[in-house]
């Protein structure tokens, strides 16, 4: 029986579930289209187009809306996903109540195989992986909050012993958790780098766009703009050989709570929580030790925050690189307000949300390429698009998020998981740098097609952001 538009448009206002999937409803006003139940706010009768499919409603330039997916309500819900998805959460919130990784595998309700499948699937990770990073993070929280002795938080966060706890902590955040705690009490943030980290590759990276006035790397000191737990201010880390010395400075007041942002950042960018010798181990055997030769402890390193990512991933596509930094530079210096020390912030997403795409013209921004980053600036600044929640998604859901915004392609949308996200299995598909790096490793005849790079780099599952990174390199002379 056919719906009338007024019977369907009651059924969205009254926001009833029972109509998901018997029609969509399409926004004209704002390009999107919605389940009947999404939260959103309603729109006016007369702008608003039902469809009989998502299919339809993309047909007729419209996106799927990034509160009630209604793409993946059109696929069928997604049970296994949720489920562990489920799972995970538990694990974050509790983790104390999983001593091993069989307890993990016990509580999935899978078998051992599909358990790690799965969680290598939509976490890049490992069940011990997982259990560790919710227990180092449960471990952070406690410590942050003052609680209890360093043996109460190595227990409450489920540690086997104090020892375990202090090794792994170390290494992931390069300092002890006793330094940790003091956090906030004054004086720079010391790190320790790893034995084998590469330096001289990190700094050449750091410094690539000698141009930019967001950040700027002079001799051995990088300094960037950063976010600091809702605080502007500008991030120094001067390196030496073993450690990184991290200041940072604001006209604001900074607080433990910005110390702990800047400690985070740092680690970040340092990319200290990744395991550099398991890709190095992978590589070996593959016969592929020419990819690591010489720099066996790289990691990716981090861009200062999610929303420098964002931008910068998509005014990067399609372009060379001097030209990205030239056309980012145009925009900070005239969006971005000056820090303390001479750098600039990024332009704030509601200054860039009020503008239209014709007022970067003079600035060289490509019709296209404006209405990308205006159009994602308005996602952030409205609060559809909330990067702060990404990272702890999903990799499913993260990319499916990401994909959901208009000018964000498989390129755009794995660069930022693995540059901005931290997500340790992902390949910008498309990226010259990997096609022409997999060219030369592997002495390939013409640079892999979409396929192919797909095809070859699925061997260096689940460490392919490392893979990229070292690909990346390879063409590149030595530091
Ligand atoms: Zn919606």
């Amino acid at each position: 029986m056919r719906m009338t538009h007024a019977h369907m448009y009651s059924r969205l206002l009254a926001g009833d579930p029972e109509y998901n999937g018997r029609f969509f409803t399409g926004v004209l006003t704002t390009g999107i289209y919605c389940l009947p139940s999404c939260k959103a706010r309603k729109p006016r009768s007369e702008n608003v187009r039902f469809f009989p499919t998502c299919e339809a409603a993309r047909e007729a330039g419209l996106r799927p809306c990034l509160k009630c997916h209604p793409d993946d309500f059109a696929r069928g819900a997604d049970p296994v996903l949720e489920s562990i998805e489920a799972l995970v959460g538990e694990i974050r919130s509790e983790p104390s109540r999983f001593p091993d990784v069989p307890s993990v595998v016990r509580r999935s309700g899978f078998g051992a195989t599909r358990c790690f499948e799965l969680l290598r699937q939509h976490y890049h990770a490992t069940p011990a992986d997982l259990l560790l990073r919710a227990r180092l993070e449960a471990a952070k929280g406690h410590l942050a909050a003052g609680r209890g002795s360093l043996l109460d938080v190595a227990g409450a966060a489920g540690f086997e012993s104090a020892s375990a706890f202090h090794a792994h902590f170390r290494a992931q955040n390069g300092m002890t958790p006793a330094r940790y705690r003091e956090l906030g009490r004054g004086g720079p943030i010391r790190l320790d780098l790893p034995a084998d980290y590469p330096l001289a590759h990190l700094l050449r990276s750091l410094g690539r766009d000698a141009q930019s006035l967001t950040e700027r790397l002079s001799g051995s000191v990088y300094e960037t703009a950063s976010d600091l737990a809702g605080v502007p201010a500008t991030l120094r880390i001067a390196f030496s050989r073993a450690t990184a010395e991290v200041t940072a400075v604001s006209d604001h007041p900074l607080g433990p709570a910005q110390l702990r942002a800047a400690h985070a950042l740092a680690a970040g960018i340092l990319g200290l929580d990744q395991d550099p010798a398991a890709f190095a181990r992978l590589a070996r055997r593959l016969g592929l030790a020419r990819l690591v030769a010489g720099r066996a402890g790289l990691r990716v390193n981090r861009t200062a925050g999610a929303y420098d990512g964002l931008l910068w991933s998509i005014i990067g596509q399609q372009i060379n690189l001097p030209f990205a930094c030239v056309l980012k530079r145009r925009l900070v210096e005239a969006l971005g307000t000056p820090l303390p020390g001479g750098l600039r912030t990024l332009p704030p997403a509601s200054a860039l949300a009020r503008l239209d795409p014709s007022d970067l013209r003079p600035w060289q921004y490509s019709r296209q390429k404006a209405e990308y980053l205006i159009g994602a600036a308005r996602l952030v600044a409205d609060g559809t698009l909330d990067l702060g929640s990404l990272q702890g998604l999903s990799a499913t859901r993260a990319e499916r998020t990401l994909l959901a915004v208009r000018g964000l392609g498989p390129w755009s949308v794995n660069y930022l998981m693995m540059r901005s996200l931290g997500f340790p299995d992902c390949v910008p598909l498309g990226d010259t740098g990997v096609t022409s790096g997999l060219q030369a490793l592997l002495s390939l005849e013409d640079r892999p097609d979409t396929d192919a790079t797909r095809r070859l780099m699925a061997v260096f599952s689940p460490h392919r952001s490392l893979a990229t990174v070292h690909l990346w390199q390879f063409n590149q002379p030595p530091p």
